[in-house]
């Protein structure tokens, strides 16, 4: 038997930009010739402080947004060549799902859980319509909805309850990649551990790779095989979550560590986080400290 070596996702000088100011002469590297490889079923973190270029990476990967530059392959394909908008109605779109950090604005508040998670259904695999009901039946078993909530409109739930919804759409195509976009800072405290429990268990069972997208790297560490860690644009870090956190090789990350709160780790020295990552578009190149991009 000869195992496949290709990468399921492979990302290669990927940058964009957007024109800004007044006159719009002005560029915003919001993602910055970035290099990123996701394997088969591997859960990738993303992190790096807000404004940071993590939403707009994980949208140019997702092809909902053209890149500027650079190429993205699925399983050895050029996909990264493809318009957004030609890429959201070919059969590729099956394999590449995302769920979107709100889970209020990303449903249509006219279809039911039901429509919600049949539309895609009826758009990228087609079948009978029996055929559709039972994937979302069983959709909605597999992320924890009750089968009566199938005719619930998105006002008539919890917050818990249309992420599930959210979630249930994604996988019901069966995606070989899920793009997971903050997934659960919309939602509260008790509810979110729900949910990246459930995620977990999902991407177990359906043998899907996850490119998980947070600014809680306390989240990823336990979730993710793997950490990129990005800063102005660019992937600073990348490597196992667990050696990243045991020793950091780049100060970005270190400084990233040292402000998560720990209550046992009072009197200990913290690297200070300096400068600002909500202007990439003044920034000519990064503080020289930072200029290693390691692992
Ligand atoms: P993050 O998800 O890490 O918070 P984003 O990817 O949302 O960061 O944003 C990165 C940078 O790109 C920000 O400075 C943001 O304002 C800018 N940006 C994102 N989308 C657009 C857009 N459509 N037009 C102009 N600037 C944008
Ligand atoms: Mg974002």
């Amino acid at each position: 038997m000869t195992v496949s070596t290709t990468p399921l996702i492979e990302v290669r000088g990927l940058s964009k930009r957007y024109p800004v100011g007044t006159l719009r002469r002005k560029m915003l590297h919001a993602v910055d010739e970035v290099d990123l490889t996701i394997g088969a079923g591997e859960c990738i973190g993303l992190v790096g402080e807000s404004g940071c270029g993590k939403s707009t990476l994980a949208r140019v990967l997702a092809r909902l947004v053209d890149p500027t530059e650079g190429e993205i392959t699925l399983s050895g394909v050029e996909i990264g060549a493809i318009p957004a908008r030609s890429f959201g109605g070919s059969p590729l779109r099956r394999d590449i799902q995302v769920v979107f950090q709100d889970p209020t604005e990303s449903l249509n508040p006219g279809f039911t859980v039901f429509q919600a998670i049949a539309d895609p259904l009826k758009r990228l695999l087609g079948g009978s319509r029996r055929e559709i009901t039972d994937v979302v039946v069983a959709a909605m078993d597999d992320v924890g909805l009750p089968r009566e909530y199938g005719s619930r409109y998105p006002h008539q739930l919890s917050g818990g309850q249309k992420a599930r919804v959210g979630i249930a759409r994604a996988i019901a195509v069966r995606p070989k990649l899920l793009v997971l976009d903050e997934p659960t800072s919309a939602l509260d405290v008790s509810v979110q551990s729900l949910i990246l429990h459930l995620l977990a268990e999902l991407q177990k069972q359906r043998d899907m790779s996850y490119l998980f997208v947070s600014h809680d790297l306390n989240v990823v560490r336990l979730l993710c095989d793997k950490i990129a860690v990005m800063y102005l644009g660019r992937i600073v870090e990348f490597g196992p979550s667990n050696s990243v956190f045991r020793a950091p090789l780049h100060p970005y990350t270190r400084a990233l560590i040292d402000a998560i709160p720990d209550p046992d780790r009072k009197n200990t020295v913290r690297t200070k986080l300096e400068g600002s990552a909500s202007s990439p578009s003044t920034r000519t190149r990064m503080p020289a400290a930072f200029q290693d991009a390691v692992r």
